[in-house]
C-alpha cells in the first residue's frame, strides 16, 4: 500500500471511529431526552396531586358547604348525608353479653361481646370470620340470609355450649351493613345499592333487617336485631364509648367513609323529628364527595372511566386503599410507555389492580440503601427485572406523590367535618368570627381502616395536615383514636344500648 493508501486507511478508521463516537453520544443524547422526559411526567403527576395549605382550605370549605347541601335536602349534594337514627351513643354503662354481626366486603364476621357496665370493660369473648362464598354475593337475598344465619347459630351454639345453650333464650343483635342504606329507625333500613362486588339485584329497596330476622326465624334462632348500622357509625360508637369527647368517625381502609354527631335543627331534611338528645348520627357517604378543588390528574380521570361506577366515590377514588395502587400503577405504566427506563413494557403493568396498596406502602417505606424491596416487587409483581437505582428511587417518588395527596385530602374532609360542626377553632362555617376569639375544645375522632392503621407515611401526611390546615394551636385539641375492630364492637355497644333504652345513655351535644 502507497502512502496514499495509508493516509486513505487512516481516515476511514477514523471517520469510523467518529461513527461509532457519534452514536454512543447520540445513544446519551437519546437516553437523556428519555430520563428528561420521565422526569417531566413525574413532574407533571406531582403538580396534578398538588395539595398546597391553600388547596385543601378550599378542599375544607367545599366539603362544609356540601355537607349543609346535603342535609338541606334530599340528592342536594354527592354527600348522601343519611340518618342512622342513632341519637344516643354508649356511655359505657352498658352490660351484659351480646352478638354483633359484621358484613362486609369479602369477610362476614361475627362477635360475641362481654360488656362489664363501665367504660372501658369490653371483653370480646369470640370472633369468627367466615369468607362469603363467591356465588352468594350475586345469588339471591334468601340464599345469602340462610348462610348468614345458619352461621350465626352455629356460632352461637358453640360458643354458648356448656352454659346452657337454649335456642329460645333471647339474645341481642348490632348489624354492621356497610352499604348505603336509607334508615328509617335505629334497626330498620332499606338497602339503596349494593357496592364492593354484592349485586343481589331483588334485594336493592328490602328492608336489611327484615331479611335478617326473616332467615334467623327460619333457623329457629331468638335473636333481635336492635341496632342496624354502618360501619363508621360502629367505629364512632367504640370511640365515644372510649373517649367522650368523640364528635366523629373515619374510615380508611378499602374505601373511605366518615360520620359525625349533628344538630336535629342542623337536618334540615327531616324535620319533625325528635331526638331525646336533640342530635343524631349522620352517615356522610363521603367517599363520594367531589369538588372541583380536588386535585384530579389525567390518572383519575382514566381510572374513573374504566372503573364499573364513573362519576361516582371521586374523593374515594383518590384516598382508598382499593385504588391507591392502580394510580401509581398507571403513572408507572405511562412512564414506561414514553422511555425505556422499565425496559420493554411489561404486559403486567397493563394489567388493572396487579399492583396493590400494601405494596406501594412497601416501596415508598423501603430504607434499605439499594432499595431492594422495591426492586424485588418490580421484579416479582411486575416482571420488571434489574432496574438501576435512580429509577428505584423514581418509582418511590410517584408512591409519595400519590399517597401524600390522599392522606391530605383525607385531612381536609376531616376538618371540613370539624368546621361545619364548629370545631375547628374557627366558629364555624356560618360565623364570621376569628381563630382568636374562638375557645377550642378537645376533640376527638375515631380512626379505623387498614390504610391508615400499617401505612404509616400515610399516617404521618395525614396528621402534618391536620396541623398545616388548623395550625398548631387548634391541632393540638384535635386527637385522633385509633378503634380497632371498631365497627363489629361498636354494633354491639349500640346492641345494648338500644335494647337497654338505658337511662344513663350520654347526651351527645
Ligand atoms: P376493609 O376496609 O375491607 O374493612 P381494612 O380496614 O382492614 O378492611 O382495610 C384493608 C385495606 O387497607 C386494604 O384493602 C389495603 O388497601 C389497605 N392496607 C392493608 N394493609 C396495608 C399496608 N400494610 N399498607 C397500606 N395499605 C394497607
Ligand atoms: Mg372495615
Amino acid at each position: 500500500m502507497g502512502k496514499v493508501g495509508v493516509a486513505v486507511a487512516a481516515a476511514g478508521a477514523a471517520a469510523a471511529a467518529c461513527v461509532v463516537a457519534a452514536a454512543v453520544v447520540g445513544r446519551r443524547v437519546r437516553r437523556r431526552r428519555k430520563w428528561g422526559r420521565v422526569l417531566g411526567l413525574l413532574r407533571e403527576v406531582d403538580e396534578g396531586c398538588e395539595t398546597s395549605v391553600g388547596r385543601l382550605k378550599q378542599v375544607v370549605d367545599a366539603m362544609a358547604v356540601e355537607m349543609h347541601a346535603g342535609l338541606a335536602s334530599e340528592g342536594g349534594s354527592k354527600l348522601r348525608m343519611l340518618l342512622t337514627f342513632v341519637d344516643n351513643l354508649p356511655s359505657g354503662s352498658e352490660e351484659g353479653t351480646y352478638y354483633a354481626l359484621h358484613l362486609g366486603g369479602t369477610y362476614f364476621r361475627m362477635l360475641r361481646v362481654k360488656l362489664g357496665g363501665q367504660r372501658s370493660s369490653i371483653l370480646v369473648l369470640d370472633v369468627k370470620r367466615q369468607l362469603i362464598p363467591q356465588h352468594l354475593m350475586t345469588g339471591t337475598t334468601e340464599d345469602l340470609f340462610d348462610f348468614v344465619a345458619s352461621s350465626l347459630k352455629e356460632f352461637i351454639e358453640r360458643e354458648e355450649n356448656g352454659s346452657a345453650f337454649t335456642l329460645d333464650r333471647r339474645r341481642e343483635l348490632g348489624f354492621t351493613f356497610s352499604y348505603p342504606v336509607r334508615q328509617t329507625s335505629v334497626s330498620s333500613g332499606i338497602l339503596i345499592k349494593w357496592t364492593k362486588g354484592f349485586a343481589i339485584e331483588d334485594m336493592v329497596g328490602k328492608e336489611v333487617v327484615e331479611c335478617l330476622q326473616q332467615a334467623l326465624t327460619r333457623k329457629g334462632l331468638s335473636v333481635r336485631v336492635s341496632a342496624l348500622v354502618n360501619d363508621t357509625v360502629g367505629t364512632l360508637a367504640l370511640g365515644h364509648y372510649h373517649d367522650a369527647d368523640t364528635v366523629a368517625a373515619v374510615i380508611i381502609g378499602t374505601g373511605t367513609n366518615a360520620c359525625y354527631v349533628e344538630r336535629m335543627d342542623a337536618i334540615i331534611k327531616c324535620q319533625g323529628i325528635l331526638t331525646s338528645s336533640g342530635g343524631m348520627v349522620v352517615n356522610m357517604e363521603w367517599g363520594n364527595f367531589w369538588s372541583s378543588h380536588l386535585p384530579r390528574t389525567s390518572y383519575d380521570i382514566d381510572l374513573d372511566a374504566d372503573s364499573p361506577n364513573p362519576n361516582e366515590q371521586g374523593f374515594e377514588k383518590m384516598i382508598s386503599g382499593m385504588y391507591l395502587g392502580d394510580i401509581v400503577r398507571r403513572v408507572l405504566l405511562k412512564m414506561s410507555q414514553e422511555s425505556d427506563i422499565l425496559g420493554p413494557v411489561s404486559p403486567r403493568l397493563l394489567t388493572p389492580f396487579i399492583l396493590r396498596t400494601p405494596l406501594v406502602a412497601t416501596m415508598h417505606e423501603d430504607d434499605s440503601p439499594d432499595l431492594a424491596e422495591v426492586a424485588k416487587i418490580l421484579r416479582d409483581i411486575l416482571e420488571i427485572p434489574d432496574v438501576p437505582l435512580k429509577v428505584r428511587k423514581l418509582v418511590v417518588n410517584v408512591c409519595d406523590v400519590v399517597t401524600r395527596r390522599a392522606a391530605r385530602l383525607a385531612a381536609a374532609g376531616i376538618v371540613g367535618i370539624l368546621k361545619k360542626i364548629g370545631r375547628d377553632g374557627s366558629g364555624g362555617i356560618m360565623s364570621g368570627r376569628s381563630r382568636g376569639d374562638v375557645k377550642m375544645r378537645r376533640t376527638a375522632v375515631a380512626i379505623e381502616g387498614g390504610l391508615y392503621t400499617n401505612y404509616s407515611m400515610f399516617r404521618e401526611y395525614l396528621n402534618e395536615a391536620m396541623v398545616e390546615i388548623l395550625g398548631e394551636d387548634v391541632a393540638k385539641h384535635v386527637i385522633f383514636n385509633v378503634m380497632e375492630d371498631g365497627s363489629g364492637i361498636g354494633a354491639s355497644l349500640l346492641a345494648a344500648s338500644h335494647a337497654s333504652n338505658d337511662p344513663d345513655a350520654v347526651q351527645m351535644l
